[in-house]
């Protein structure tokens, strides 16, 4: 039952050979079993998801359920959820019980899902290995002396241990691809505004974007139908017509154009990483797709472009955090400026605090023209490089990440080390485009890679297709972790 789809779980509920509130406490087992060692989860609550999947049992039995009805869904502590603790991996928040749903999870429990919990991530969405988390760190499935990617770790981790069906990610930078790549899961970020903000914590607010990771590109598809859709509470939010995301899956992939682009393939990729790909490359040859050699010049500023705006953005939102109103508040203080002040330098990690300050730096007067213009301009050049390779190919791939899972640790005290993680994932949240990551073989050390495939504006259908095809021709997806 832990290896079954999304599809293959409806339809066991559907047909009674397993109830809601049996399918729940299984998982919720499993987690009491497993998520000691991999701290996948900050806040579980079985009480409150047995409620939800009696409900879902009793909706399955009135014949009105959806596709997703009564299936256990883990949500990352990004969402606002009414009632649960809500932290965003962060001491500030450590005590926020949300009054109120992120549009994302209101419109899973319209569809009937479980919210089986609330799954760790790096504070506030920032880092590449879940290390910055206030709840610790996570470990990876494959192998526990690992990360497993960020900021989407605890999501990754817990699909890739089958703690949950499927579970929800944000994306500002590389956090569902990165950590679905190193946890041997597929993830898929949407283009920018198909899934709405509401009720998401701000990180940075022109890149940040909602989007499924699971265990198969067909789970996503269904994932997809409940995440995407229109919120008037979004600004950002795209007026567009609902779409079925399984429409194409079938769909054979003969005269599919694959741009390589060849910044992608130069030096900095591990030679495990690029082996995985190039067979990768070679599969989908073999399913009729044919390969154009593609330059995204500009890529190679994305890395330091998005560490002038993010952290603008960042510096900005994060604002809100005061001690007044909700989160921490140091409990000694002298003025109202001293509360604020150790409110905050108590309440926000040290990766946070730099992303405040480096932010702070780039917006203020003298410097904001030499930053923060500069790499709004360099934003539009790199979202131009694609627009002109979407006229030679239908999609783009290459790696996720340069390298596998790296050791817990390693890269701790070297930010830019870090940094360099989404150094191909990046550019596609500065240019909005939809991007995923799915299994493609393992490297160094039997841990998993990544192959990542970009595509145009909203086709995240078509992507899920190229991707749905590959995964009926290998079995890498349905590879789970020793001992787990
Ligand atoms: N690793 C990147 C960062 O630290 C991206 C994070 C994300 O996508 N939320 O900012």
């Amino acid at each position: 039952m832990f290896e079954s789809s999304l599809k293959q779980l409806g339809d066991a509920l559907r047909a009674k050979q397993i109830s809601s509130v049996e399918l729940t406490q299984s998982y919720l087992d499993r987690m009491a079993q497993l998520n000691p060692e991999l701290n996948a989860f900050i806040t579980i609550n079985p009480e409150m998801s047995l409620a939800q999947a009696e409900a879902a049992d009793a909706r399955l039995a009135a014949g009105t359920a959806e596709a997703l009805t009564g299936i256990p869904i883990a949500q990352k502590d990004i969402f606002c959820a009414k009632d649960w603790l809500t932290t965003c991996g962060s001491k500030m928040l450590h005590n926020f019980v949300s009054p109120y749903d992120a549009h994302v999870i209101s419109q899973f429990n319209n569809a009937g899902a479980i919210n089986l919990g609330k799954t760790n991530m790096d504070e506030f969405a920032m880092g590449s290995s879940n290390e910055t988390s206030y709840y610790g760190a996570v470990k990876n499935p494959w192998d526990t002396a690992r990360v497993p990617g960020g900021s989407s770790g605890g999501t990754a981790a817990a699909v890739a241990a089958r703690l949950c069906a499927a579970a929800t990610g944000t994306d500002t930078g590389g956090s569902i691809r990165q950590p679905a790549a190193l946890c041997g899961i597929s993830g898929l970020k949407p283009t920018y505004g198909v899934c709405s903000r509401y009720g998401m914590i701000a990180f940075a607010s022109s890149l940040d974007q909602a989007g499924p990771m699971g265990r198969s590109a067909e789970d996503l598809a269904l994932m997809m139908n409940v995440m995407a859709g229109f919120d008037e509470r979004d600004s950002t939010s795209l007026q567009r017509d609902k779409e079925d995301y399984t429409r194409d899956l079938n769909k054979p992939l003969t005269g599919l154009r694959i741009g390589l682009p060849k910044e992608f393939f130069a030096a900095g990729m591990g030679a495990d990483v690029a082996k995985a790909i190039e067979a990768a490359i070679a599969e989908y040859k073999k399913l009729g797709a044919t390969i154009v050699d593609i330059s995204l010049p500009n890529s190679k500023l994305s890395v330091p472009v998005y560490y002038v705006l993010a952290p603008a953005e960042a510096s900005s939102n994060l604002s809100r955090f005061d001690g007044v109103r909700y989160g921490y508040r140091a409990p000694e203080y002298g003025d109202l400026a001293d509360m604020y002040e150790k409110s905050r330098a108590q309440g926000f990690g040290a990766e946070v605090q730099r992303r405040i300050m480096i932010g702070t730096y780039v917006l203020s007067h003298g410097y904001y023209d030499a930053y923060y213009i500069k790499a709004q301009r360099i934003r539009r050049q790199i979202a131009q490089d694609f627009v002109a390779a979407y006229k030679q190919c239908d999609v783009i791939m290459g790696p996720t990440s340069p390298s596998t899972a790296f050791k817990l640790g390693e890269k701790g005290d070297d930010p830019v080390q870090m940094y360099l993680s989404d150094i191909y994932t990046i550019a596609v949240n500065l240019a909005g485009l939809p991007g995923m990551s799915i299994p493609c073989g393992f490297g160094n050390n039997n841990m998993p890679v990544g192959l990542q495939i970009i595509g145009n504006y909203f086709d995240e259908a078509r992507m899920l297709n190229v991707a749905h095809q590959y995964q009926l021709a290998t079995d890498w997806h349905s590879r789970a972790p020793q001992g787990i």
